[in-house]
C-alpha cells in the first residue's frame, strides 16, 4: 500500500471548484512532483491533503489511515508535514533554535538532541551555522533550514510547496540536493514546483495539473523526454 494515497479529491472555495477529481500516490523513498501553471490547483491539493482546507471531498489515506476527520495538527503528528511556500523560518532565532522548535513534540529531550544531530549530519552547512540568526542565512540555506525543521518532527512524508521559488540558479540546485537527501533518508516527498525541468530531474514520478485536474502522469523520465508534453504543458 502506498504511503499516501489520494483518491477523487475535490476542493472548492465558496462553491467554485478549484481541484476536480484528483488521484495520486506517493511511496516511501519516492519523490513525486506535482507540476502545472499558476492557478492549476497544486497548492490547494497540498493544503487539502494536510487538512488545512476542510472544504474537500474524496479520500486521503496516509500510512493506512483515512484522514477525512483528522485535524491538521494531528495529521502532522501522524508524520505528514508540509513545508509551506515562502520558507518561513523564524528570522530572529538561531538555526539551532529553529530546529529545536521543529522538534518540540519529540518524546524526550534526548530524542530531540538525536534528531538535531541527524539534521546536522544531513546538512553540515547548518551545523557550521547553528548559532547564526536564521534571517541572515542565504535564501537556499533558509530553505534547507525549513526542510530540516520539518524533519525534526520525524515525519514519514514531506510536502514541499515551491521550495525553489525566488532562488538563484545555484541555490535552486542546492535546494534540489536537499530534496534528494530527504528521499535518501527513506521518506516520501510530494513536491510542488513551477520549475518543471529541475523538478523532473529530481523526481521519480510526476503529475501534471491543468485547471484543477490531473491531465498527465507517469515516470518523470518519460514526461521529461516527451517533446509534445514539454511544449504543451510545461513550457519547456
Ligand atoms: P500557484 O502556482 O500560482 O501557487 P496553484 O497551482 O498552487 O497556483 P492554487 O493556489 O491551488 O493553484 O489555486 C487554484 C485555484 O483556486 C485558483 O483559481 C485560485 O484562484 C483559487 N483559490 C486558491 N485559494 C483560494 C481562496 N482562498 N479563495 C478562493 N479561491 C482560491
Amino acid at each position: 500500500m502506498p504511503l499516501l494515497e489520494v483518491s477523487a479529491l475535490r476542493v472548492s472555495y465558496g462553491g467554485v471548484v478549484a481541484v476536480h477529481d484528483v488521484s495520486l500516490s506517493v511511496e516511501r523513498g519516492e519523490i513525486v512532483c506535482l507540476l502545472g501553471a499558476n492557478g492549476a490547483g497544486k497548492s490547494s491539493t497540498l493544503m487539502a491533503i494536510s487538512g488545512v482546507l476542510p472544504d474537500r471531498e474524496g479520500t486521503v489515506t496516509f500510512d493506512g489511515r483515512e484522514l477525512a476527520r483528522v485535524a491538521s495538527h494531528e495529521i502532522a503528528r501522524l508524520g505528514l508535514v508540509q513545508v509551506p511556500e515562502g520558507r518561513r523560518v523564524f528570522p530572529e532565532m538561531t538555526v539551532a533554535e529553529n530546529l529545536q522548535i521543529g522538534g518540540i513534540r519529540a518524546p524526550s529531550a534526548q530524542v530531540r538532541t538525536q534528531r538535531m544531530e541527524r539534521s546536522y549530519e544531513m546538512f553540515p552547512r547548518l551545523l557550521e551555522r547553528r548559532d547564526q540568526l536564521a534571517g541572515s542565512l542565504s535564501g537556499g540555506e533558509q530553505q534547507m533550514l525549513a526542510v530540516a525543521r520539518a524533519l525534526m518532527s520525524d515525519p514519514a512524508l514531506v510536502m514541499l510547496d515551491e521550495p525553489s521559488l525566488g532562488l538563484s540558479p545555484a541555490l535552486v540546485e542546492a535546494t534540489f540536493d536537499t530534496v534528494r537527501q530527504v528521499r535518501e533518508a527513506g521518506l516520501g516527498v510530494l513536491l510542488v514546483e513551477q520549475n518543471a525541468g529541475e523538478a523532473l530531474e529530481v523526481s521519480d514520478r510526476a503529475y501534471v495539473m491543468e485547471n484543477g485536474r490531473v491531465v498527465l502522469s507517469g515516470p518523470a523520465s518519460q514526461i521529461r523526454n516527451d517533446p509534445q508534453v514539454k511544449s504543451a504543458y510545461l513550457g519547456l
